[in-house]
């Protein structure tokens, strides 16, 4: 049996030894050369340090730190503390009925998101996520499988269609909708609300909307007598509950009227029909918001794909904080906040990750696989500062002045926004 603490220092990262065997003098020239005075002091201390001072000889959750080395031991250009940037769908409750689950990402778990959360759904072939409504904008993204979604403009028109994976839906507040499961094996879907708080628990059921209702009331307004509405008066709520397959979505749209009824607006996307909106040697993205995807007016939405490598360029949002959701590979961010606090963290698929408004960060596939991931933001459209564009768009002597580099240097830079650069 092997010796843990000694098992443990094996596994210390490479790069933070190698770190410590640099000298000052060359950090000062090499990665620190932007920093303050005192700023490069408190990164020689701490390097100086850490040989002993990083030790940890006591308990620790292995599998949690190996999934996040470099929160376990920061990167040394790290500092400070403003939030957690990460959460994942798989530490949150799962809510799990009869026809299928959810669990949601919001600001319970991940606090600073104060604009956005997510919620994670599966609903088995045929089965209903209740009719309901809410008060935040509802934006989807169809992760597996086949669904059908309705949704009734206030006008009476009604937009029903069938999404698979890829496609996308948004749902206004207040609008009611449904979304049922097709074959063969229902679907599973993400869901982003444009309200830190939101949580799907708290979302307007018909059945609690009938149940809490007064009987008479209901005769009333449904012109049915007192027998048919004890049928329609549950204890429970249904929230998500079994049924069997829908018709065909011809002959559900003509059930209910045809183009009489049919809603004059689009209410669905379909993502992977679109030419990306920018492809690079690195990968390619995305971009969907209220300029390609009209109703989408609060929510604006970027799917990225790294190849291995590959480097989501440091950049910044200037109208929203960042909400993003972890569709596949393995990836870093470090996001750079003011008052030189800096947070790196590892992510994975299923996870959530966060970027206050403004913040500088970048997000690099340190995976094998393509890094797959959205970017979300409450706003109407997608906008972003590349920090390579701005070099590039300044006067090379006020450059310069600010990063010691020569004009030949300065000019390696990338002159435009590349948003992904290969690796
Ligand atoms: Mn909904
Ligand atoms: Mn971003």
């Amino acid at each position: 049996m092997s010796d843990p603490i000694s098992e443990k220092e094996t596994m210390e990262s490479p790069s933070r030894r190698s770190f410590i065997g640099i000298s000052s003098a060359a950090l000062a020239t090499a990665a620190f050369s932007g920093l303050t005075a005192s700023a490069q002091q408190t990164q020689d201390t701490r390097s100086a340090e850490k040989g002993i001072s990083a030790s940890d000889p006591g308990q620790e959750n292995k599998p949690l730190l190996d999934e996040n080395p470099e929160s376990n031991m920061p990167p040394p250009t790290d500092h400070g503390d403003f939030g957690p940037i990460w959460y994942s769908f798989d530490l949150v409750h799962k809510r799990v009925q009869d026809g299928g689950w959810t669990h949601e990402v919001n600001s319970i778990v991940l606090p600073t998101s104060k604009d956005l959360a997510g919620v994670n759904m599966r609903i088995t072939a045929g089965s209903f996520r209740e009719l309901h409504w809410h008060t935040a904008d509802e934006w989807a993204i169809m992760l597996y499988g086949n669904a059908r979604v309705t949704v009734m403009n206030p006008d009476g028109s009604m937009f029903i269609d069938d999404v698979g994976k890829g496609d996308l839906w948004l749902f206004p507040a207040g609008f009611p909708h449904s979304i049922q499961g097709l074959g063969p094996d229902g679907c599973e879907f993400l869901l982003v609300f444009d309200q830190g708080d939101f949580s799907e628990d708290g979302t307007f059921l018909l059945s609690e909307t009938i149940a809490h209702t007064p009987r008479n009331i209901l005769a009333k307004n449904f012109g049915l007598n007192k027998d048919s509405i004890d049928r329609i008066v549950r204890k429970e709520s249904l929230y998500i509950f079994p049924a069997d397959l829908p018709l065909s979505l011809a002959r559900d749209k003509a059930a209910i009227g045809g183009p009489r009824v049919a809603s004059p607006i689009q209410y669905t996307f379909k993502l992977f029909d679109m030419t990306p909106t920018r492809k690079t040697l690195g990968g390619e993205v995305r971009i969907v918001d209220s300029r390609n995807f009209p109703v989408s007016k609060n929510i604006a939405a970027a799917l990225v794909t790294l190849k291995p490598g590959a480097l989501r360029e440091l950049h910044w949002h200037p109208n929203a904080s960042e909400w993003q959701f972890w569709l596949a590979g393995k990836g870093r961010m470090t996001v750079v906040m003011n008052e030189g606090k800096a947070r790196t963290m590892d992510f994975n698929a299923n996870d959530v990750g966060f970027v206050p408004r403004v913040a500088t960060h970048y997000i690099e596939n340190t995976g094998k696989t393509d890094v797959v991931f959205l970017e979300m933001f409450k706003a109407d459209r997608f906008v972003d500062v590349s920090l390579n564009n701005w070099l590039r768009r300044l006067p090379p002597e006020a450059v310069r002045a600010h990063l010691n580099l020569t004009a030949e240097q300065i000019e390696k830079i990338p002159a435009d926004k590349e948003l992904v650069i290969a690796g």
